[in-house]
């Protein structure tokens, strides 16, 4: 089957991000978002975002206009009824992910694919309740989807070849690399990483070492780019400790109990960078370690 038309429902961090690759890549795509604000805000970030591409010469004035073209947004489920793929990215919540597939599910194709950006959530729980659980999948972008190169695939356990195959195609489309993960809790990526961050979080707690010389250690003697409390700022401790509660709720191994300092700095509203606080400072000129 050939997909040319892709819906994306959520017009958030990781919605706008998705209909910016899916449009530079030569799809046509249609934006939906329950705030009239988030699909604006989404418009001119992804402009912003294509011009910063413009001027490093990735990309040329020409491709950034046939882009924007390709985008169009609305406030109506219903229209994302002629879209070949549908890639839902809302706030992640099940309930709120229900909805929208509920939503959607009279308005489109026999052969549309349904597709969930869902960090946690169970792809064979959601396909079972729609009227396609073959035509539904996993489609996981990493945060900032521009500059991501991969994106987890997750099969649910009716998924059929066919939409695997079409999805992998749209995946190289795009110039990214897939994996595939079986429907587990937090598939591959999240499943190793977050109990890095969490024990990265045990060892600031037990006094192993403070912020700036846990980061330190691991940028410099494990090389990684960032280190895990820098890296759990920017994906947010709320998020972090959501994933955490998954693998310890959907895995039950004492191992992943969330660390009871990640739990305090989220009851706290120090979420990160996104509430200028978490582990670090970020309210001055440069980030201040919090502890
Ligand atoms: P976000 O809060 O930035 O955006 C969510 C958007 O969904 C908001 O604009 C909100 O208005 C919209 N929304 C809420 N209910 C809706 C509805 N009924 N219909 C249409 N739109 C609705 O969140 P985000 O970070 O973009 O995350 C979106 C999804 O992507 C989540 O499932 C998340 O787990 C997943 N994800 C996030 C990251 C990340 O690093 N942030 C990475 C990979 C996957």
């Amino acid at each position: 089957m050939t997909i040319q038309k892709i819906g994306v429902v959520g017009a958030g961090q990781m919605g706008n991000g998705i209909a910016h690759v899916c449009a530079l890549a030569g799809y046509d795509v249609v934006m939906n978002d329950v705030s009239a604000d988030a699909m604006a805000a989404a418009l001119a970030l992804i402009g912003k975002n294509i011009d910063r591409q413009v001027s490093k010469g990735t990309v040329t004035a020409e491709d950034k206009d046939a882009a924007m073209a390709r985008i169009s947004t609305t406030a109506e489920l219903s229209e994302l009824g002629t879209c070949d793929l549908i890639i839902e990215a809302a706030t992640e919540k099940e309930t709120i992910k229900q909805q929208i597939f509920d939503a959607l599910l009279p308005h489109i194709k026999e052969n549309t694919i349904l597709a969930s950006n869902t960090s946690s959530i169970s792809i064979t729980r959601l396909a079972s309740r729609t009227d396609r659980p073959e035509k539904f999948i996993g489609f996981h972008f990493m945060n900032p989807v521009p500059i991501m190169q991969l994106v987890e695939l997750i099969r649910g356990i009716a998924t059929d070849d066919e939409t695997f195959h079409a999805c992998q195609e749209v995946v190289e489309r795009l110039g990214k690399t897939s994996a595939t993960s079986e429907d587990f809790p937090a598939f591959i990526v999240n499943r190793i990483l977050m109990p890095m961050i969490n024990e990265a979080v045990y060892a600031l707690y037990e006094g192993v070492g403070s912020v700036s010389s846990i980061d330190t250690s691991m940028k410099l003697g494990a090389n990684h780019p960032m280190g895990p409390l820098e890296l759990a700022d920017f994906i947010g401790l709320d998020t972090c400790l959501a994933i955490m509660n998954v693998l310890h709720d959907g895995l039950a191994d004492t191992k992943y109990r969330p660390c009871p300092l990640l739990t305090k700095y989220v009851e706290a509203g120090w979420l990160g960078r996104k509430t200028k606080r978490g582990f670090y400072d970020y309210r001055g000129e440069t980030p201040v370690p919090t502890r």
